[in-house]
């Protein structure tokens, strides 16, 4: 294994992360590095691995060996909240928003627990609360929807709703799990230029399996295989790259 501990001067730095279940390896040795303001796609076959490197970057999966550095500080230690406070945040497959809710509300609810809350300081939190709900809305496409209960919301609509719910938390990190599946072709386009929209400050990685999609959004893409890297680099590399051509594209 590789024990070099330089600092580097990527956002996002694996190094040889191997998880093993019951013997299996599920990701296996792999290094992966995400830079600043990057949007890094992941994609592959189903089993790949590529909802694992997720989850064992936000501390939901323990790895069995290797290292997740983000701005150089190990996260393979930390718990899925100290993740979260990092500035590490994700999205699931499955949106988790409070249907019963109002748009607003799940975004209010959303915007981070200040560090110190005063009484006489209150009126200007909601103040400062009100217009970032009202900006995060505006980015996610729901600036008119504010006041409409989430349950009522299209599949897509609420897809959004939970990147707004993620953005009003100034992630520098955020991943998202197939983040257009189930979307229409307009809500697909709406959804990349959203992504190219928020990467102004921050980096995404993001696991998709619309190859349109990611052309649209890429700046990066990692080919996953059994867990390992089968190509890496840009679109128009990966997508020529024989090896992927016969496990993945070709299908
Ligand atoms: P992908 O997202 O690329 O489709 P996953 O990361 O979900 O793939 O899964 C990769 C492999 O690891 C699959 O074979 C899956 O069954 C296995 N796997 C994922 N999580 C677990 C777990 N918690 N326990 C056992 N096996 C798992
Ligand atoms: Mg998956």
């Amino acid at each position: 294994m590789n024990t070099l501990n330089n600092n580097t001067d990527f956002l996002l730095s694996i190094e040889n992360l191997t998880v093993s279940f019951d013997g299996f390896k599920a990701v296996d040795d792999l290094n992966l590095y995400v830079d600043e303001n990057e949007i890094h796609v992941i994609i592959g076959p189903n089993g790949a691995g590529k909802t694992t490197v997720l989850d064992l970057i936000c501390g939901r999966t323990r790895s069995t060996d290797g290292s997740i550095k983000f701005r150089n500080k190990e996260l393979t230690s930390m718990r899925e909240h100290e993740i979260v406070r990092e500035g590490v945040g994700r999205k699931f497959q499955n949106p988790s928003i409070y249907e019963d809710l109002t748009v607003f509300e799940n975004l209010e609810l959303s915007f981070p627990r200040g560090r110190s809350v005063w009484g006489a300081l209150t009126f200007q939190r909601d103040q400062d609360v009100k217009i970032r709900v009202h900006e995060i809305a505006e980015m996610v496409f729901l600036n008119e929807l504010l006041d409409k209960q989430a349950a009522l919301l299209s599949h897509g609509q609420k897809q959004w709703l939970e990147i707004g719910m993620l953005l009003i938390q100034d992630p520098e990190l955020l991943m998202l799990d197939e983040p257009v599946a189930g979307m229409s072709v307009s809500e697909r386009k709406q959804t990349a230029k959203l992504l190219n929209e928020i990467t102004k400050g921050r980096s995404v990685m993001v696991v998709e399996h619309d190859m349109k999609f990611v052309e649209d959004i890429a700046h990066r893409v990692t080919v996953l295989h059994q867990g390992k890297i089968l190509s890496e680099g840009s679109m128009a590399k990966v997508q020529a790259d024989p090896n992927v051509i016969d496990v993945y594209l070709g299908h």
